[in-house]
């Protein structure tokens, strides 16, 4: 199995609120640097990689000073807007530093009902890859909201990782999170928990063990990373879960080495 994660060319890496911001909500400038470092690296080494990130929210309240996150969806959003640009802005400078060009891809769930937006996102993306531009993507939380009717939202940026992960026919789906991997309960609060290494089938004890929400900064916990499974395994493509704390962990990801749960892509019919 790890050999053939070993020889995937394109791979979807998804960073959490966690992996880039602090506890106190501030930007974790050292490992967006490392993330960009690395994920340049692997581009170098002839990958293919797409990267979703999330940090908008949390990037704009620390750029606008916002002692706690907004309540309303407005002003929620008027943040992202802010974070957004600034994430961006974050990445171009350390990607560029590193010799890479980034583009900004901003999704919504209205996209995949309609075939001609998906056809020019899908193009768009296989262009840029073509010409070793890496993609950042998330959500376009300016104009998806649960509030909006006719808007359907991806909800969370797991969820959002696998469709992207569809979209382009990736060999790989890489979700750093804040744990080693997919546990047989919640390791926060049960010190007995054990790390699963490989997941053939989602089943419902799988389901079970995904238990309810994360932290505080993150959104989705592992019920998300399951519906990201789901999807990326179901469409061929195998997903990996790991610790995104130290982003050099791609590396050995990627040199197949036994880190993490790697929930295993099925054939697609
Ligand atoms: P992220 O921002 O990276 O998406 P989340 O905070 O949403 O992260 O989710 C990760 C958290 O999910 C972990 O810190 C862990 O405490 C919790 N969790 C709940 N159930 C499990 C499980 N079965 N295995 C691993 N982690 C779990």
């Amino acid at each position: 199995m790890r050999q053939k994660i070993k020889d995937g060319k394109r791979i979807v890496i998804k960073v959490g609120t966690s992996t880039l911001t602090y506890d106190n909500g501030s930007i974790n400038f050292n490992r967006i640097e490392k993330l960009s470092m690395i994920i340049s690296d692997l581009c170098n080494m002839g990958k293919e990689v797409v990267l979703v990130s999330s940090g908008a929210v949390g990037i704009g309240c620390g750029k606008l000073r916002l002692a706690k996150k907004p309540e309303t969806i407005k002003e929620k959003q008027a943040a992202a807007a802010v974070g957004q640009c600034e994430l961006m802005h974050v990445y171009s400078k350390f990607f560029a530093e590193y010799g890479h060009v980034v583009a900004q891809i901003l999704l919504t769930g209205i996209v995949l009902d309609n075939n001609e937006m998906k056809e020019n996102v899908c193009a768009t993306f296989e262009t840029l890859i073509k010409q070793g531009i890496v993609p950042i993507v998330n959500e376009n939380d300016a104009i998806s909201s649960y509030e909006m009717e006719n808007v359907k939202n991806f909800g969370d940026n797991d969820t959002l990782s696998a469709i992207v992960a569809k979209l382009v026919n990736a060999d790989t789906l890489i979700i750093l999170s804040d744990i080693d991997g997919f546990y047989d309960k919640d390791p926060r609060n049960n010190s007995d928990s054990k790390m699963i290494k490989e997941i053939h089938e989602i089943t419902k004890d799988i389901e079970d063990f995904a238990g309810g929400a994360g932290t505080n900064r993150g959104t989705g916990g592992m019920k998300t990373k399951i519906s990201a499974a789901k999807i990326a395994t179901g469409s061929g493509t195998n997903m990996v879960l790991a610790n995104g704390e130290k982003p050099e962990i791609l590396l050995d990801i990627i040199e197949g080495k036994e880190i993490g749960t790697v929930f295993v892509g099925k054939k697609e019919v």
